[in-house]
């Protein structure tokens, strides 16, 4: 079979899972040899690092997913350590190192506070890799047409490492038009049970719209290129959304105002 990243002939021992194990994702996985042996090893690279030095590593200790290797989420999201509860308690976690400016709207009859943390630890290039490869492994899995329809040729170059430009994505969950399940039927049905949503958004021949979303986080990105001028609406409506890496967004503000 042809690896859909490297185009290598291969024989593959191991199954790509398209959303990582590390989410809760036992079932979603693609056949033997669409992903070879060797790409599949080299996307664990940044699969941890995205998992475990990012905001995604909160989501994964409150919601009590266990590793590959059966352990409870742990992480560092810049001075923050994070730990899943030992005993796999959902809703438990530890939160080492926080300091006034992570707390805020404290109530002191409630005991209850927002926590404001950043969203990644020199983690963004790892995220943005782990979001292109599973949006394009979802399509090719769950939606073949528009999987033939596109050229994931810049995405491929990138995610095999010849190019380690960055990718920008925004963090929001507006949408502008409604987005389409990726998955269907029971597959898209059990990934909610997991806390996972997978869907697409065919914006133009140039704009295929990804989006991410594993419990409060929801992430959007472009998976045919590096363009990022569709972000403009989601970010003027969106007042909370953030464009990843930051670079990105000083560069837009320069262009749009947030209204
Ligand atoms: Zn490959």
């Amino acid at each position: 079979m042809k690896c859909i990243f490297c185009d290598n002939e291969n024989e593959a021992k191991s199954s790509e899972h398209i959303v990582p194990e590390s989410f809760g994702n036992t079932f979603y996985i693609l056949p033997k040899g669409v992903v070879c042996d060797s790409c599949n090893n080299s996307f664990s690279t940044f699969e941890s690092k995205a998992l475990t030095d990012s905001v995604f590593v909160f989501e994964r200790a409150r919601f009590s997913v266990p590793s590959k290797k059966r352990k409870g989420a742990k992480g560092k999201v810049n001075e923050l350590i994070i730990e899943a509860d030992e005993k796999f308690r959902k809703g438990h976690l530890f939160i080492k190192g926080l300091n006034n400016e992570n707390v805020k709207n404290f109530d002191a009859h409630t005991q209850s506070f927002k926590l404001v943390v950043s969203a990644f630890d020199k983690s963004e290039v790892a995220a943005s890799k782990l979001f292109l490869s599973m949006g394009m492994e979802a399509i090719y899995q769950s939606q073949r047409n528009l999987y033939d329809k596109h050229s994931f040729n810049e995405l491929k170059e990138f995610i095999t490492k010849k190019d380690n430009t960055d990718w920008p994505f925004i963090s929001t969950d507006f949408e502008t038009d409604k987005f389409k399940s990726i998955p269907t039927y029971y597959d898209k049905y059990r990934l909610k049970k997991i806390y996972c949503s997978l869907s697409y958004l065919e914006v133009d021949d140039k704009t295929l719209l990804f989006k991410f979303k594993y419990g409060g986080i929801a992430m959007t990105i472009n998976l045919l290129n590096r363009d990022y001028q569709w972000m403009e609406l989601f970010y003027k409506r969106d007042k909370s959304s953030c464009i990843f890496p930051r670079h990105f967004e000083r560069k837009f503000l320069k262009k749009v105002k947030k209204k």
